[in-house]
């Protein structure tokens, strides 16, 4: 079966099923994993999955830093909005590691199952279809361009999806009212490892800990990344440095230092069509709140590895058998979603229109009592409906 897309959701997805015997090929366009900063938070549901497949420890082994509390501060006020130190799961932190060397990792893991194949700078151009089935994918390599007859289609290839495309599915946009500004900062001393929010003057900057920097990501209105341009980069260094409290953010030199996130709410209405299969960003693009755009689609793809290795084994799997991924994960993704458009219309859209925001009374009581704070650690940490790895290796199977 073939994987289009190696990312969070289809390097998983491939490891789990050829470690449970299914011959499958992944297709990642690019050349290496090193790309832009596309998010690198590990959490805690993610490193329960790797102590259950045995991996956890080289993992850690790798460069990450560990955050057990998420903090705001709401004009001069500082908050703790979450606790991890409380969930019942082996990690009680979110671990920061860049996307690329998780990716890497998860490379190197899988290459050391017979069954797994990773082709780089190969690229899903279209699907091969016979009648309504999808049968295959045509794809372009170095060596120029081919088909790739397959059991079974996944498509993984992320937000921008060429095979969501090319198949004509309804796309059900819910709609974002912003746009994230991605940058570093250096780390100054004295700042303490958290998850920092800062919402001030109709502004909202979160800083995520990075050993010697924070990645920092500044909300903007949707669609006004031209106008901030135009303003002039010491306009964007000036409201940066009084966001972050500092005198100066001359480390961002240009606007490449600059990534523009347009920040999609979306999900497919079905994931899947006879012979293939909607995964991860590919069937339902989250809002950067809570960082769980990795998460989620890591347990799309252990569902999918729990329910499809069986039929995968021996022939290719009826539409109702694709059809039970959506089952089991459609919870989890439009809870998640809701609680994103919650927090976007009343917190975060609020605040970029300016309005005077005050801590919300939940917040507020969380900080007299703090087992409250577990709740979100909770939501953020474990998610809606965890999974867990099912499958056996073939060879125990
Ligand atoms: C700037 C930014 C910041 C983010 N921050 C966070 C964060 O802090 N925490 C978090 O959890 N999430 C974050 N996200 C979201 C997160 O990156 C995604 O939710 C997550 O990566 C989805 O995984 P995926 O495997 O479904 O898709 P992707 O990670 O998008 O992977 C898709 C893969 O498919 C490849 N591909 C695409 N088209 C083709 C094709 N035609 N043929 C072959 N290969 C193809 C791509 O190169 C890519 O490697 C962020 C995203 C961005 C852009």
């Amino acid at each position: 079966m073939v994987i289009c897309g190696g990312g969070p959701a289809g390097m998983m997805c491939g490891y789990l099923l050829a470690r449970a015997g299914v011959p499958v090929t992944v297709l990642e366009k690019h050349g290496d994993f090193l790309r832009d900063f596309r998010g690198d938070t590990i959490h805690p549901s993610t490193l329960e999955l790797l102590n259950e497949l045995g991996i956890l420890e080289p993992f850690l082994a790798r460069p990450h830093q560990e955050v057990r509390f998420a903090e705001g501060e709401l004009g001069d006020e500082r908050i703790r909005v979450a606790d991890f130190t409380h969930l019942p799961t082996h990690c009680r932190f979110i671990a920061f590691m860049p996307q690329w060397e998780f990716l890497d990792f998860m490379a190197g893991q899988a290459r050391t199952v017979p069954a797994f194949t990773l082709r780089m700078r190969t690229e899903a151009l279209g699907v091969m279809r016979e009648g309504d089935r999808v049968t295959g994918v045509e794809v372009r390599s170095p060596s120029g361009e081919e088909r790739l007859h397959a059991r079974l289609v996944i498509a993984a290839d992320g937000r921008q999806s060429v095979l969501r495309d090319r198949m004509g599915l309804e796309v059900q946009d819910l709609g974002a009212p912003m746009d994230v500004l991605w940058f570093k900062l250096r780390l100054r001393p004295g700042e303490s490892p958290a998850v920092l929010g800062r919402i001030a003057r109709g502004q909202v900057l979160v800083r995520l800990y990075r050993g010697d920097y924070w990645q920092c990501a500044l909300i903007i209105r949707k669609g006004t990344f031209p106008d901030v341009q135009r303003d002039g980069l010491d306009a964007f260094r000036n409201r940066v440095a009084t966001l972050a409290h500092r005198d100066g953010a001359e480390e961002i030199e240009s606007w490449n230092d600059v990534k523009l996130l347009t920040v999609k709410v979306d999900r497919l209405r079905r994931w899947s069509a006879p012979g293939i299969l909607f995964i991860g960003d590919a069937a339902h693009a989250m809002s950067p709140i809570g960082g769980v755009g990795i998460n989620l689609a890591i347990q799309d793809a252990v569902a999918t590895a729990n329910l499809l290795a069986g039929p995968l084994r021996s022939r290719s799997p009826s539409l109702a058998e694709l059809d039970r991924i959506q089952r089991r994960r459609a919870f989890p993704t439009r809870a998640t979603q809701a609680l994103q458009l919650f927090i976007q219309d009343h917190a975060i859209d609020p605040v970029l229109a300016g309005k005077t925001v005050f801590t919300p009374w939940i917040v507020a009581l969380a900080q007299r009592l703090p087992v409250l704070q577990r709740i979100p650690a909770r939501v953020i940490g474990v998610g809606f409906r965890p999974e867990h790895v099912r499958v056996s290796l073939f060879s125990t199977a």
